[in-house]
């Protein structure tokens, strides 16, 4: 799955008006001293049309003096035009443009493709769409602490232990090749800080996430098959397309055979296409077992990767934190 088309073209058109307003605010320096200074105004004037005349000269018979001459001259209105700036108090990188990005001068490309800063707009953006906006700012792998999982040695351990592996899954991952992730364990255990942190280093990654309570996805199933029968349309697409879906709390949703039914058709079809999926989940085995058919929960348990999450209840815990 491809950006949305919508935020690429937002956020082409802000690097636009972020790059015309760096240029305008230029402009408007050099255009305050020119007024200021008759000199620097007619060095300005000059240097703009050197180009031009570099241009010209190069296709003239005698080039290489001419454009040694134009050079020379280059170079002497430069350093005059710094001793003015100088004399005005600035400094000369002060009438140049400002863009916040200075590898690609707001474009968003450089000489070797996409720049990294339209890289992260484009997943800041797209964790805005996919729902992770609030969750993402607030929940990262540098801010996930161990310290609430101190009640046993084996808890900390276990839990160290999947901390490691969810960075390890996010830093390497691949959307034909990562597995899917199955978290399980009670309320409270940080599954979903886990997830929003590896769902932003994906995104930042330049992969599509989409961040989804199971009960929404279900209702956009069931939306979806009153207007529309059974044919797909964009209200469910996007849980088959994404490179990677999260699904959260699942089991909490009221279910029925036809919720039972899209469930299994889409883990089974992102199965097939190797398409990953993390799934959060406070029921345990059993429980899961006996809510959903043996035809869901056999490839739950059988190709995803399951991590239990242990300890005691960190919103509890840290409700106690002086
Ligand atoms: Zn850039």
């Amino acid at each position: 799955m491809a950006y949305g088309k919508d935020i690429y073209s937002n956020i082409l058109e802000e690097y636009d008006e972020k790059r015309a307003l760096a240029e305008r605010k230029a402009d408007a320096f050099n255009d305050a001293l020119c007024s200021r200074s008759p000199e620097y105004a007619a060095i300005t004037k000059r240097l703009s049309g050197i180009g031009v005349r570099l241009l010209l000269a190069g296709r003239s018979a005698d080039k290489e003096a001419k454009i040694a001459d134009i050079r020379r001259e280059t170079e002497e209105l430069r350093a005059r035009r710094i001793e003015i700036l100088e004399s005005l108090g600035y400094k000369e990188e002060d009438a140049d443009v400002h863009y916040e990005c200075a590898e690609c001068s707001d474009t968003g490309y450089t000489d070797n493709g996409i720049c990294i800063c339209l890289k992260r707009r484009l997943a800041e953006k797209q964790l805005e769409a996919s729902g992770l906006g609030t969750l993402c700012r607030r929940c990262g792998f540098d801010n996930f602490s161990l310290k609430y999982y101190n009640d046993t040695p084996e808890t900390r351990a276990h839990m160290e232990k999947v901390l490691e592996a969810a960075k390890k899954y996010a830093a390497g991952f691949d959307p034909a090749e990562s597995r899917s992730l199955l978290f399980i364990g009670g309320t409270g255990l940080g599954k979903t800080h886990i997830c929003a942190a590896i769902a932003k280093e994906v995104a930042y990654g330049g992969s599509t996430v989409l961040y989804t309570g199971a009960q929404a996805m279900f209702n956009d199933f069931s939306n979806e098959r009153f207007r529309n029968g059974y044919a797909a349309s964009e209200l469910t697409d996007k849980y088959f397309s994404v490179d990677l879906l999260i699904i959260d709390d699942l089991g909490a949703e009221a279910i029925n055979q036809f919720s039972v039914s899209c469930l299994y058709d889409l883990i089974n079809t992102r199965l097939v296409k190797g398409k990953p999926v993390i799934i959060n989940t406070n029921f345990d085995g059993a429980a899961l077992r006996e809510k959903y058919a043996d035809r869901i929960t056999s490839r739950l348990f059988g190709e995803y990767a399951v991590f239990p999450f242990k300890g005691k209840d960190i919103r509890a815990q840290k409700l106690m934190d002086i």
